[in-house]
This record gives structure tokens, C-alpha cells and sequence, in this order.
């Protein structure tokens, strides 16, 4: 493994909040990170200056849509992800796992590969652990995912606990059919909110020696209590010198809560798909911009906030731009939602170098 290194640099004194630097072959993360969610290589309606001009650090981009379109020969013909979306930051890829299991119409599962039909088009699709390497490898992230399975949250212990096992089988098969050393591959444990289940996760996974590893099952349904319990459980398993990722969450209180128990990095579609439907995230808490009370409101969105939409814009135009139907709402909207994201991440960071995370937080909840 070439031009990677986590280094920690930080401990919180009074939680398990750390603050690091992720180096990847194309520039570090400071980490705890948020990265926006660039599902078909795009930040929907956003140039990648802007996300930069925001904070963004590392996108993630999702293999499952990618390979159905435009297919991940076309994006390796046209220079890898990085040029094809022109983001020369890190990137991130997912397996496509958790899109088969949860978008696509699954077809068939066994220990060999999931059979499934495109949500596009129907047409019949196979995925084992080889080939989500193969097509992670020719997209080029520098992060890539190992293929797991992701059981719906209520699904009885004995079908968790088939999940459990086989995501271990293909985590082993991917690190067998690893071929670049450019690209950190990522183990996901999985186990619902099942302690036993999680132990029996991280344990198989540790085995295979990852560089980093994820926490997969989360955000799915259950109740924000089961989910930070879940954490309490599973974060403590995973090496304290590796990269944690928590995937798919979430809310900005989540984010906290998971800082707070050792998680590095997040991703999640709530600022920009909340913001295409003109739902803002403010310092002064969640605002409907659509709401007839805005209509003469010549304030900025959030006063604390410094993003470009913030500067040249008031709440009544943003209400207009929603109303009317006009595309620069959900794009002045998305914007502002992944500066706060960003902004809370770089306030936790600050706050961690200060031995202050457990007052950030509860800060948050007032
Ligand atoms: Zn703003």
C-alpha cells in the first residue's frame, strides 16, 4: 500500500472524538470529514470549485449507478473518476452492495454473487466481491468498499447472522482480488444492532487486516438510540490507527454523537437531496424555505453562515426561486446545506483539539 497514512493528532480527553489527517494519493483529509454524495460522479448541480470553496474535502461516488451508467469502461476510457468529474480530491466509491440490496429488484442471492435487474432498465445484472473490485478498480477512487450484504434492519437474528458471514467470505475474496495498490480497500462490519453479531463481524474482518474499515447496517430504519448503542458496541472493536467510517448517516446530530465514539468520516445524501427540496439546515435549526412566512423575509438563510448563498441572498428570493420552480433553488440550497455539514465538522475538529467535544455537544442540543 503506496501514499497512504492515518495519523491521529488529537484525542478528545473526555470522549473517544479524535482528530487526524488521512493521507490519500490525491491530498489528506482532515479528519472527523463529511463527503457530499456524488451518486452518478456529480454533487447534483454543483462544479467542484464550489465544493472546494465550501469545505469539501473527499466526494463519494456510487459504483452500483455507475457501472449501469455510463459503465465504469467508459469512465476508465475517459481518465478514471477524477477527470471524468474533474474533482482532483480524494474520492470515495461504495461496493455498490447496499443499492443492489436495497434500490434494485434482487433476483438471487448465494455465497458466489447477488443476481439482480436494473432499476433502469430491468435488464439482469450479476455482482460477486471480484467483480466490485474489478469495477472500483477501473473508476479509480482513492478509497474502495469491500462488496457486503445488508439484510434489511428487522430481519430476524439468524439472517443478520448469514450476512455477518458471508460479508466476511467476500471481504477475503476482495483482498484476494485487489489489484492496484493506489486504493485503500475498506472492510464493512456489519451485524444490525446485534452485539453479538457486530463482535462476530469485526472479528472475521480484523483478521484480513484492512487499512480502514466501515460500519455498514446503520441508518436503516432503526431508532437513533439503537444506533448510538450499536456504535458504543462496534467502534471500540476497530484498530484506533485506522480510518473509521460510519456509512449513510446521517442527521448533523448524528454526526456528533458518532464523532463522539471514534468515527473519522461520513457521508450521507441528506444536505443535498433536503436542499433540492428546499429544506435549509441552520445554526438556528431545520427551515422549510417553501413556507409562506419567507416571502418578505430579506434576511440571509443563517447569519452565522459564510457560504455563497448566505452572502448574496435573501430567505424571501430563495422562497421565490422554490415557488417559481426555478433550478437555482435546490443549487443555492444544496450549496448552503453541505457548508453547514462542512462548517459543523470543522467546528468538531476545533473542538476536539480543545478537549471540548463533550460541550460541543450538548451546545448542539440547546
Ligand atoms: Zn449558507
Amino acid at each position: 500500500m503506496t501514499a497512504f497514512g492515518f495519523q491521529i493528532d488529537e484525542t478528545d480527553l473526555g470522549t473517544s472524538a479524535r482528530c487526524g489527517r488521512w493521507t490519500t494519493p490525491h491530498g489528506e483529509v482532515q479528519t472527523p470529514a463529511f463527503m457530499p454524495v456524488g451518486t452518478l460522479a456529480t454533487v447534483k448541480g454543483l462544479m467542484p470549485d464550489q465544493l472546494r470553496e465550501v469545505g469539501v474535502q473527499m466526494l463519494l461516488g456510487n459504483t452500483y449507478h455507475l457501472a449501469l451508467r455510463p459503465g465504469a469502461e467508459v469512465v476508465a476510457e475517459l481518465g478514471g473518476l477524477h477527470s471524468f468529474m474533474g474533482w482532483n480530491g480524494p474520492i470515495l466509491t461504495d461496493s455498490g452492495g447496499f443499492q443492489v440490496f436495497s434500490l434494485a429488484r434482487l433476483t438471487r442471492i448465494d455465497d458466489r454473487q447477488v443476481v439482480f435487474r436494473s432499476h433502469i432498465d430491468g435488464n439482469l445484472f450479476e455482482l460477486s466481491p471480484e467483480e466490485a473490485v474489478r469495477i472500483q478498480e477501473l473508476l479509480g477512487a482513492d478509497c474502495i468498499m469491500c462488496l457486503d450484504e445488508c439484510p434489511p434492519h428487522d430481519a430476524p437474528a439468524e439472517r443478520l447472522r448469514e450476512a455477518v458471514d458471508r460479508t466476511t467470505l467476500w471481504a477475503a475474496r476482495s483482498r484476494e482480488a485487489q489489484r492496484r495498490d493506489d486504493q485503500a480497500l475498506f472492510g464493512i462490519v456489519q451485524g444490525g444492532t446485534d452485539r453479538g453479531l457486530r463482535e462476530r463481524s469485526a472479528e472475521g474482518l480484523l483478521r484480513l487486516d484492512f487499512p480502514g474499515y466501515a460500519v455498514g447496517g446503520l441508518s436503516v430504519g432503526e431508532e437513533s438510540e439503537a444506533m448510538y448503542r450499536t456504535l458504543d458496541w462496534t467502534v471500540p472493536l476497530l484498530p484506533a490507527d485506522r480510518p473509521r467510517y460510519l456509512m449513510g448517516v446521517g442527521r448533523p446530530i448524528d454526526l456528533i454523537e458518532a464523532v463522539l465514539r471514534g468515527i473519522d468520516l461520513f457521508d450521507c445524501v441528506m444536505p443535498t437531496r433536503n436542499g433540492r427540496n428546499a429544506m435549509a439546515f441552520t445554526s438556528t435549526g431545520p427551515m422549510r424555505l417553501r413556507n409562506a412566512r419567507f416571502q418578505r423575509d430579506e434576511r440571509p438563510l443563517d447569519a452565522d453562515c459564510h457560504c455563497p448563498t448566505c452572502r448574496q441572498f435573501s430567505r424571501g428570493y430563495l422562497r421565490h426561486l422554490f415557488v417559481s420552480g426555478e433550478m437555482l433553488g435546490p443549487i443555492l440550497l444544496s450549496l448552503h446545506n453541505i457548508a453547514y455539514y462542512q462548517t459543523l465538522l470543522a467546528d468538531l475538529r476545533t473542538a476536539i483539539r480543545q478537549n471540548r467535544a463533550r460541550e460541543f455537544h450538548a451546545a448542539y442540543l440547546c
